[in-house]
This record gives structure tokens, sequence and C-alpha cells, in this order.
């Protein structure tokens, strides 16, 4: 499941096919990813022009002249393929249609944009630009981590007297916005806090925020060489994950230098937990 930085590294790959062109013609194969696809569709996108490329948690949203803006959400298995373009060092012929290839976007300047989900756990929508943020997709998201909205005196008021654990409040979208399951335990490996820790008793709010901004920012540096060094020949917009410090690695040895404890995983509202017994109290 793509996190908040790797919707935004697919964004930043979107902006060269997408932002300040036309979407000379739209064609949507089917009448619904997760949920319905908007009504008129294709007359809605055809003619309209991309002004801007933006994202809000882990939706990308693509504001258009005709002042609706569409919703783009990878879901679990969604992939943007980009074609017709040259992506960093690559020029990306247009593939043959592929199965499940819903939504194709044909832009000013010959790019194509290609969104290709097996499973259709994705979603699409159009939405009024100026009022984006009263979508039900969108209300009620806490602020962006990486926006000035989301600091210490926000986060410790936040976490003030909340008896869950620290890793649910990082995981609840109401607090702050984008964090899933992987980050969350990067964040807390980090920062040296125990998953389990109630969240009303963090001492230095602060310093989390620091903590979660660096992982954040650090994934998305990642993404980012990732794209320009990207080889895919079917312009999939990809995001190559890092080696995670501590995600996905119960049972090798914890990387702090010193410590000899091994990754241990609980499982915490039905997510697993990846954390060092030793390192995070
Ligand atoms: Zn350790």
């Amino acid at each position: 499941m793509p996190e908040l930085p790797e919707v935004e590294t697919v964004r930043r790959g979107l902006i060269p096919a997408m932002e300040g062109r036309l979407i000379q013609l739209a064609e949507v194969n089917r009448p619904d990813l997760r949920w319905p696809l908007p009504a008129n569709m294709p007359e809605r996108l055809t003619g309209k022009r991309v002004l801007a490329l933006r994202r809000r948690s882990k939706y990308i949203l693509a504001d258009l002249s005709s002042g609706e803006s569409l919703l783009i959400h990878l879901g679990m298995s969604g992939r943007m393929l980009v074609s017709g373009i040259t992506l960093g060092n690559f020029f990306h012929d247009h593939p043959a249609p592929a199965k499940h290839d819903h939504i194709v976007l044909h832009l000013e300047g010959g790019a194509r944009v290609t969104f290709n989900d097996a499973r259709r756990f994705g979603a699409m929508d159009l939405l009024p630009t100026a009022t984006a943020e009263a979508h039900p997709l969108l209300s009620g998201i806490g602020p962006e981590p990486l926006g000035n909205a989301f600091d210490e005196s926000y986060f410790a008021a936040t976490l003030q007297g909340r008896n869950t654990p620290i890793k649910s409040a990082l995981l609840d979208q109401h607090l702050v916005a984008g964090l899933g399951n992987i980050y969350a335990c990067e964040v807390l490996y980090r920062a040296r806090i125990a998953p389990n820790t109630r969240a009303g008793a963090i001492t230095d709010a602060g310093r989390l925020v620091a903590i979660i901004r660096d992982v954040l920012l650090e994934a998305i540096e990642a993404g980012g060489s990732s794209l320009k060094d990207y080889r895919r020949t079917d312009g999939e917009l990809g995001y190559f994950q890092k080696a995670f410090a501590v995600y996905g690695r119960e049972g090798q040895p914890c990387q702090t230098p010193g410590c000899t404890a091994t990754i241990a995983r609980i499982v915490q509202s039905g997510r697993s937990s990846f954390y060092c017994p030793n390192c995070q109290k």
C-alpha cells in the first residue's frame, strides 16, 4: 500500500506529462473502480487543461481549467504508467493497451497517462476544486506532516491525555495525514519509542515531529532518485522503497550500533508493529 512518500513520488513523476497540458482525449474503459466513476467522466476531462498537480495525504489532485479537480487514489494495486515522454534519462514508447488499463489520458505534447489497477482498490473522482477539502475522502484528514500546521504545539496538544498506543496515533489519519504502517514503524524505531507506549506519555512531541519529517523526506528523496534513474520499459512510475531499518525485519539483528537484540513483531489493531525491544522503550 503506497504511503505518503510513494504517492508524492508518483505525483512528481506525473508532473512533466500532465501539468500545464491539455487533456486531448480521456478514455474511460469501465464504469467503476473501487466505487463508481463519476458521471460523464470522459466529457468532463477531455479538452480541459491540467493547471496543477497537488497531493493531499495519499491522494493526488489534478486541478483542471474547468474548475473541477480529478482525484486519484492508487489504493492497493493501482499503477500509473506514463509513455510518449522522456522520464529522466529514458523515453517510454506507448505500450499496447493492456488488461486493466481502466483510464487512459492522452495529453497535449504526446504523453499518455494510464491508470492500471488489476484489483480495482483504487479510486477516481471529479470534484469542485474550490471545495475539494469537503470531499468525503478528504474531509477530516489531519494536517500534512510536511506542512507548517504540523508542529510541536499541535502534536503535543493532540497527544496530550490520549490513551491509545503511539503507533495507533501515528496511523490515525485524523491526527496526521499520510502515515501508514511502514513509516510509522520506521519513525518509532528512529525515535527509540516502543510502539505500545501510551500516546499521552510522549514527553517530547517536537522531537517526534522532526523525526516524522526526516523519515518522510528521506523516503521522498529516495523515490525522486529512483524516478531519475527509472529504467522500466513500460513507463510505470515506480518507487523503489529503500531498505527499511525495522519494517519487515522480524528476527533480524537490530541495526543500531552496539545493540545485540533482534527485531520483534507484535500485532496492534490488526497491523504488525516491528520494533527493537532493547532500543525502543
Ligand atoms: Zn536495538
